[in-house]
């Protein structure tokens, strides 16, 4: 299996959680996006789709589905 890695520009660290978000303007009501993060970049991946009202759920990688990852 391939290391999943840190979705941050230029962060190439080993992904520890995954951000699920979904932008209903552009996306299907069902659909999950997800953003890998290692733990520096994780609260601020977050953020960035929290504040925008299209953060769904932060679980650690270990916990996606294979429809998500
Ligand atoms: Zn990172």
């Amino acid at each position: 299996m391939t290391p999943l890695v840190c979705s941050a520009r230029a962060c190439r660290a080993p992904a520890e959680w995954a951000v699920v978000w979904n932008n209903p303007k552009v996306h299907h009501a069902g659909r999950r996006k997800v953003w890998l993060a290692c733990a520096e970049h994780q609260e601020q991946l977050t953020t960035f789709v929290q504040v925008r009202g299209f953060l769904l759920e932060v679980k650690p990688v270990s916990a996606l589905t294979p429809e998500e990852g």
